[in-house]
């Protein structure tokens, strides 16, 4: 008796076939391996024990099975086990690319062993591990189609990629000290140390306070000693970063938990092969504190790679500010001929060529479920399955900031790694890389194009581009249906009620939405909203949000403002013109609402990077109470604002600024969730989710969550997405699945 094994996952490139290949003859069987196209894996065994080789089967390292079907087949004689290669795989559409994978633990003892040929090779991979995506040009998953071509294998590394029972058989990345990349540190424009040596000097410069490049797997990053304020405080002023938060890189996990608390989630992901920056909570102020000032969280993340390990190695101290090297806005630096767009002391580079940049992926955890802030290294280009089929492919550009991109071939969509913010001209050059790399690679010719409803975003614009190019149909998605779209395109919910709120998107009115209740399902209705509010300046008033506070509560709050006059660029005078302006600009952004009660409670008076303000009041919240006991004040579908605005006036004298940010918080989830729960009830709707940039608020998410559960209705948050503009563009190629395509 026989078993014949269909097995769907991530299967390229992360050494299956070879693992499968060593269990079978471990366990005595015969038979073969062979992709079958579309992701498919196919093993027939017999003849040895079948039972012990099914059980380590489905503890594959990293394969991420989907699906494995195991039918009892009669014996077909077979008398060897043989990896077969099948003519044509991989050329289906869909093919998996497998993503970057940390280093894993067989590479990293081998590193540490004196008696391996590798030790202490900062390059050290194997088949479970090392980069893929950002080294892969084309498919098939071959050496020479990566950016290690250049490398010719010395004979011991030829011998292990040839061999079927090595853990380094056709290893596209397998090098060694003596044929694979090496490592050089430079400084003043000359290489000053090779090997170990540079790697020793790197770790030296950054103790001394300087600021060091590394070049990674998927572009740059800025070191500096995250104790030092003086060496934090420099890299802030040299790229114009004056307060947003940092990510730092740990030792180990030991090194985690002394300055954050870590839950059984986070620990998971923080050691996971992905690897992410994880935001933690911080156990009080334990590095410089500008590394994330304001804020009750830290970005964390382990060492990933040899090269991270060995610096440790040099390193006394135990954590370093590690981020992406690029000046706001830009692309992460990719390559040694970019280096002149980045100012460092000194620069950490390898000769192996990055083909894709990828910045590192940043996770939350929300409601105690998995948020993505950003999903890139480690996780792109793993496609997501989806419960549409889409007989068209569509290729969705996403928005303007935060940009991903996104493609939808049969019942599947691949996002793209974070792109960025596309009204910066490298950005957008970079976007339009991305896509043809990505349909090239999963041999994707999009029919339908989708874009953001806003006609000024350089995304929009090039959607039509395309259009006039290739003659291809343009679909402008509503903003915020896209969120609600993200949310059940991932969950595969046939309809639900979606919260969706953050600081700005093109309503179908013109005006500026941010705070919406939306019904996603057959098609797509706005319900409800926060109750229209002036943005006096429009775009300055998110910059200054005392702007919003004088929107709301006119000449009631004049005086008050001119107290605070220097937070006002032109002092006085501006506030003069402020109380005569009504704002033509109507928005309402729930993000703006969060920036308001976060200028109004003196927190944050300028926002100098994105969600500053709100970020800093969820912080201030986060060891707050409940002090005012205010109702939610609904007027037919829309939530009231001025009157908590004026509430939190009137006693700003009386509460702990804490306490006044816990009730502003907490209002704002009540009213959302009555409103929606309201809307869910009148349509006969089970489902409630949230999306938008403010469902990275825990608060603000485990709220609305409590309250919806307490319904007795499902409740949704995106967890394979981003919630944030970074899952717009699959959201809007859902969107293109559900209304237009047939
Ligand atoms: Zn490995
Ligand atoms: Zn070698
Ligand atoms: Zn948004």
């Amino acid at each position: 008796m026989g078993v014949l094994i269909k097995t769907k996952g991530l299967v390229q490139g992360i050494g299956f076939r070879p693992f499968v290949y060593r269990i079978a003859v471990k366990h005595g069987l015969k038979g073969y391996i062979r992709n079958v196209g579309d992701g498919t894996v196919e093993i027939f065994v017999e003849g040895g024990n079948i039972e012990g080789f099914l059980k380590e089967l489905k503890n594959a390292p990293l394969s991420q099975i989907e699906k494995m079907d195991i039918r009892e087949e009669k014996d077909r004689g077979y008398e060897d086990f043989v990896i077969e290669k099948s003519t044509g795989e991989r050329k289906e559409k869909g093919a998996i690319v497998p993503p970057d994978i940390a280093i894993c633990d067989e590479c990293l003892r081998e590193m540490y062993d004196r008696n391996n040929r590798r030790y202490r090779y900062f390059f050290i991979t194997c088949t479970h591990c090392g980069p893929r995506y950002t080294i892969i040009r084309k498919l098939p998953y071959d050496r020479e189609n990566t950016t290690m071509d250049e490398f010719a294998m010395c004979e011991d590394c030829e011998r292990e990629y040839k061999n079927p029972v090595d853990r380094r058989y056709h290893a596209q990345t397998v090098a060694c000290g003596e044929c694979g990349p090496e490592i050089f540190l430079i400084k003043d424009n000359a290489i000053i140390e090779k090997g170990e040596e540079a790697i020793r000097r790197a770790a030296k410069e950054i103790e001394q306070g300087h600021i060091v490049a590394i070049k990674g797997i998927g572009g740059f990053h800025l070191a500096v000693d995250a104790q030092s304020d003086k060496a934090v405080g420099r890299l802030r002023e040299m790229y114009g970063r004056p307060s947003q938060p940092f990510a730092v890189m740990v030792r180990d996990i030991d090194s985690a938990e002394r300055i954050a608390y870590i839950d059984d989630l986070e620990k998971k992901l923080l050691t996971s092969f992905s690897r992410p920056i994880v935001v933690l909570r911080k156990k009080g102020e334990k590095l410089s504190r500008f590394v994330s000032p304001g804020l009750h969280t830290i970005g964390v993340m382990l060492p990933y790679t040899g090269l991270h390990y060995l610096l440790f190695d040099h390193l006394e101290i135990d954590a370093i500010v590690m981020t992406s090297a690029n000046h706001p806005g830009n692309p992460i630096l990719k390559d040694e001929k970019e280096m002149n767009k980045i100012d460092a002391d000194c620069f950490l580079i390898h000769n192996r060529k990055i083909h894709q940049r990828c910045d590192d992926s940043v996770v939350r955890a929300v409601n105690g479920r998995v948020s993505f802030l950003r999903r890139s290294r480690g996780y792109v280009p793993l496609p997501l399955n989806v419960h549409i089929n889409f007989k068209r492919d569509v290729a969705a550009l996403g928005p303007e900031l935060d940009v991903t991109i996104c493609l939808l071939t049969g019942n599947k969509a691949i996002l793209s790694q974070y792109i960025g913010n596309t009204s910066k001209y490298d950005t957008l050059e970079y976007l339009k890389d991305c896509l043809q790399h990505l349909c090239r690679l999963f041999g994707v010719e999009p029919s339908v194009i989708a874009c953001d409803l806003n006609p000024a975003f350089e995304t929009s614009q090039l959607a039509r581009e395309i259009a006039e190019e290739k003659g291809t149909e343009v679909i402008e998605v509503q903003h915020h249906f896209a969120h609600a779209a993200s949310l059940i395109g991932e969950h595969g919910l046939d309809e639900s009620i979606c919260i969706a709120v953050d600081g700005y998107g093109y309503g179908l009115d013109g005006q500026a939405w941010g705070g919406e209740i939306i019904y996603a399902g057959r098609d797509f209705k706005r319900m409800g909203h926060i109750e229209y509010f002036p943005l006096i300046g429009g775009d300055r008033a998110t910059y200054y949000p005392l702007r919003v506070v004088a929107g709301i509560l006119g000449k009631k709050v004049e005086d008050w403002l001119i107290e605070r006059k220097n937070s006002f660029p032109h002092g006085e005078k501006e506030i003069e013109v402020i109380m005569k302006q009504r704002g033509d600009i109507l928005t309402s952004s729930c993000g703006r609402f969060l920036d308001g009660i976060s200028a109004l409670l003196d927190i944050c008076h300028y926002r100098s990077y994105e969600g500053e303000p709100a970020m800093k009041l969820e912080a201030a919240a986060a060891s707050g109470r409940e002090a005012l006991d205010i109702e939610p004040v609904i007027k037919g579908d829309k939530i009231m604002v001025k009157e908590i605005f004026e509430e939190i006036f009137e006693n700003l004298k009386r509460y702990r600024r804490e306490d006044l940010a816990f009730t502003a918080q907490k209002y704002i989830a009540t009213s959302l969730a009555e409103l929606a729960i309201e809307k869910a009830d009148s349509e006969g709707v089970k489902n409630i989710g949230i999306s938008g940039g403010c469902a990275y608020n825990d608060f603000i998410t485990t709220e609305i969550a409590r309250r919806v559960k307490r319904e007795g209705l499902n409740f949704y948050q995106n967890e394979k997405v981003p919630c944030g503009d970074g899952g717009v563009s699959f959201g809007q190629g859902i969107y293109c699945g559900i209304m237009r395509m047939d």
